[in-house]
């Protein structure tokens, strides 16, 4: 795999890791709900759910971002996690997180 490819791919996921850090880090300090708030207690429930969902997402896509800057330290990054084919690099552009090639990606999906 190209090394130029590589190095645009890791400064990628650093920066995404980075604006998902401090979106996370913002979640904490300012929280979406306020908390004691007697009107309005269902919509309460409804948005702080969503803000949890949100997080979820969020925390969950961190977990991919780290683990392809791991792949990218292990040499095996841009290599389909099911057929252990080389991941076009188009879809690498566009998803550098990804794990799999468009066909098994295909295949796989709900
Ligand atoms: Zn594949």
């Amino acid at each position: 795999m190209d090394p130029k490819m590589i190095d645009g791919a890791r400064l990628a996921l650093e920066s995404e890791r980075e604006r998902l850090r401090v979106e996370l880090a913002e979640e904490v300090e300012h929280p979406r709900v306020s908390h004691g708030a007697q009107t309005a207690a269902a919509t309460e429930v409804t948005e702080s759910q969503r803000g949890q969902q949100l997080r979820g997402r969020e925390q969950q896509h961190l977990v991919q971002i780290e683990a392809a800057l791991g792949r990218i330290e292990a040499g095996t990054f841009g290599r389909c996690q099911t057929c252990g084919k080389a991941i076009a690099p188009e879809r690498l552009e566009a998803l550098p997180w990804a794990i799999d090639c468009i066909d098994c990606h295909a295949r796989t999906r709900r």
